[in-house]
């Protein structure tokens, strides 16, 4: 749906003159660029002295703020030297390889904070310092490890326009030093790490042969602004949005004379075809950057990520330096006279993960994006290096796996394995009914119950292992008669809660042989929770770890990586709860499970259509089949037990439907109505439904799926 949106975005945008060259010009001008007044405030940034000290102690350069007289001076030099030599090593891990966050937009921003648009953003530095440094502070709290100074256009060409020439080393003095405290406040104040990218945007002028403006004189522009920038106390240089890979080769050679000791990160804005503006492939550009002696390469701006990423991805076969993917928020869209980017936080943490997958190394925002944007991205980081740490744990007893390798099987295709598996391969709709277990031993009125719905074409039926932790008949047993006397497929539900691993193997062998086909695999709700207190929990592993251990056993191993003798075949599902306070954590756990095996995933009971909307674009990167549960309510009091039981997420508008019916028949009915709506609502997005029978009403899980006899 997102995507929908960026695309029509751009397609509205194509249409319009303001997407020509000239026009893409004038909209960075616009959000990414930078007058002088009142320089009294910021005396101490950038007086003499202070500049001085920075220029003495440039093995880094330090903190700000509280350079002044002599004395002082010599300590904070003295301190350098040593913070200078671990800064180092610190800058150096940025460049191994690992995966950074960066920040997002400085000039929308700004310009979302008031700041009038045809104003010099780079002035901000010396009159407004306390407006950048907002903007830096929320970035870091965000997450951001490397954000960008407020310099993109402190350079000589674009502040020429402002009259503004001779400000040059001015504002990028005084835009590193606003960032380099900010980053040294956030470090006292919550030890975190951070580092200052020295912003260096496009000159706005074009070049020889084009322009009037020689490669010579590019390249002392953009010595000028570097060599400010790093006397300034900036960790390392950005030069971003460029357009043609000409300009970008001045601005590497010019940082290697300007600032020989700071690494230089070149980036690119290309074109919704993905060559740059002058026409240079995102191959092409990448080898010739990574020939002159960029540190890092990269794309940012353009037109959103999308495109992004294809640059990415084409520039990760050509060049081994780490790649900086900073996306803007797609094209903005004029809605009632104002810019607005329709690029949703998740939609940037989808784009995080692909980013990382494609090669990116480090990743950030452009015009548009905010710090909301940064946190989703912070998240989505978050849950790809959980991702790898269990990648890399799975690699260690890799060795184990390969003593026994001959005797490990692939389980055949999803769907051979089963009828669901079939439907869920095929990508038919699902509809499957959930029927508890009895809690005595006669399960007559259940058989009967799957008997009817099978009557009524419901494809499979889901049997809960003894839900909230009150025993009930062993849900195996149900499975086997269910299938065995009225034909219908079953879905066994199966926790962790009160099994330790070798009764799971021997009960999974045993369900296996019996044939049994699917396994829904289930943490499982805590004795505490239940009639029984004070039975013992057990939960040797897991949801992940029990998924692992069915998929060892589809692969033939058991737990022990002994052989069993084939393939259990099972098809293997997992529960997710779209409702969930911690949805992170839902998320995370979510493509763990997916890593270790998971097919398919059933939702606990939507009430809510757009949490689940939500959760399925967190997950698009590693999204498998969704089913989502559904929940007549029968009365108002279920619905706070959906509630304050559960833990599920139920909107208050349904709360007043509930309690608006006058009696016990008008509340099922209001119950089914909701019920069926949600279905209505939530079809186009999931592969299929799971509809509860609520004290064994059967027959209203056949009204909110809408079967009928004479279909089935
Ligand atoms: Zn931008």
């Amino acid at each position: 749906m997102l995507e929908q949106a960026v695309s029509d975005n751009a397609a509205a945008a194509k249409s319009t003159p303001a997407k020509s060259w000239a026009g893409r010009l004038l909209f960075f001008n616009v959000n990414h660029s930078s007058s002088v007044r009142n320089r009294s405030e910021n005396a101490a940034i950038i007086s003499p002295e202070y500049s001085k000290a920075k220029g003495a102690s440039r093995d880094r350069g330090g903190m700000g703020g509280c350079a002044r007289g002599e004395s002082m001076r010599y300590t904070i030099e003295d301190q350098n030297r040593e913070v200078g030599v671990k800064m180092t090593v610190a800058i150096d891990r940025l460049f191994s390889g690992s995966t950074i966050l960066c920040d997002g937009a400085m000039g929308t921003m700004l310009y979302s904070n008031g700041v009038f648009i045809n104003r010099c953003y780079d002035e901000l530095n010396v009159s407004q310092p306390e407006t950048v440094r907002a903007v830096h502070q929320e970035y870091l709290q965000a997450g951001a490890e490397v954000i960008e100074t407020n310099t993109f256009g402190a350079n000589a060409f674009r502040l020429e326009h402002f009259g503004l020439r001779d400000k040059v080393r001015e504002f990028n003095l005084a835009g590193a030093a606003i960032a380099r405290q900010t980053v040294e406040a956030m470090r006292e104040k919550q030890g975190s790490e951070a580092f200052v990218a020295g912003a260096v945007g496009s000159l706005g002028v074009r070049l020889e042969p084009v322009g009037k403006v020689t490669l010579a004189e590019a390249r002392a522009a953009f010595a000028e602004q570097m060599a400010a920038l790093a006397e300034g106390g900036v960790d390392l240089l950005m030069a971003e949005t460029l357009m043609s890979v000409d300009e970008a080769e001045q601005a590497v050679l010019a940082a290697k004379e300007a600032a020989p000791q700071l690494k230089i990160v070149v980036m690119m804005t290309v074109n919704e075809d993905g060559n740059c503006l002058d026409g240079t492939t995102p191959e092409d550009a990448a080898k010739r950057l990574t020939a002159i002696g960029a540190d890092a390469v990269g794309c940012n701006c353009s037109s959103g990520p999308t495109i992004v990423l294809s640059v990415i991805e084409r520039m990760r076969k050509v060049t081994k330096l780490p790649l900086v993917a900073m996306p803007n928020a797609g094209l903005p869209t004029s809605v009632e006279g104002r810019h607005i980017y329709l690029t949703s936080p998740e939609y940037m943490a989808s784009f995080t993960r692909k980013a990382v997958r494609a090669g990116a190394n480090w990743v950030g925002g452009c015009c548009g994006t905010t710090p909301a944007h940064i946190r989703a991205m912070r998240g989505a980081l978050r849950a790809l290096d959980a991702q790898v740490t269990a990648e890399a744990t799975a690699k260690e007893a890799a060795p184990v796996i390969e003593i026994v390798s001959e005797h490990r099987v692939e389980p055949k295709p999803l769907r051979e394995r089963s009828g669901i598996g079939r439907m869920i391969a095929d990508g038919e709709f699902v509809t499957m009914v959930e029927i508890v277990p009895p809690k005595g031993f006669d399960c007559s009125k259940e058989l009967a119950g799957a008997a009817l719905l099978k009557k009524y074409g419901v494809r499979a039926i889901n049997i809960p292992d003894s839900p909230r932790a009150s025993a009930r008949m062993s849900n195996q047993s149900l499975c086997v008669q269910m299938e065995q006397k009225v034909g219908i497929e079953t879905i066994l539900h199966y926790t962790c809660r009160d099994r330790n691993i070798l009764s799971m193997q021997s009960d999974l062998l045993g369900a296996a042989s019996i044939g049994l086909k699917n396994i829904l695999c289930l943490t499982g709700d805590p004795p505490k929770m239940g009639n029984y207190p004070n039975a013992t929990a057990v939960f040797d592993v897991d949801a992940i770890g029990l998924t692992k251990i069915v998929q060892g056993l589809n692969h033939g191993l058991d737990i022990g990586k002994n052989p069993i003798g084939g393939s259990t075949g099972f098809t293997i599902s997992v529960a997710a709860n779209p409702g969930v306070p911690d949805i992170d954590n839902e998320v995370r756990r979510f493509e763990y499970k997916v890593a270790a095996g998971a097919e398919f995933c059933i939702t606990q009971p939507v009430f809510d259509q757009r949490l689940l909307e939500q959760f399925l674009r967190r997950i698009e990167g590693f999204r498998i089949p969704v089913i989502a549960g559904i929940w007549p309510l029968t009365s108002l009091r279920n619905a706070e037990f959906m509630k304050n039981d559960l833990k599920l997420s139920v909107p208050d508008e349904i709360f007043t439907r509930m309690g608006a019916a006058a009696s016990k028949e008008a509340a099922l009915a209001e119950g089914l109505k909701i019920a069926r709506e949600m279905l209505e609502g939530v079809r186009s997005e999931v592969q299929g439904v799971q509809v509860s029978a609520p004290f064994n009403k059967f027959l209203a899980a056949v009204e909110v799926l809408g079967l009928s006899e004479e279909a089935a």
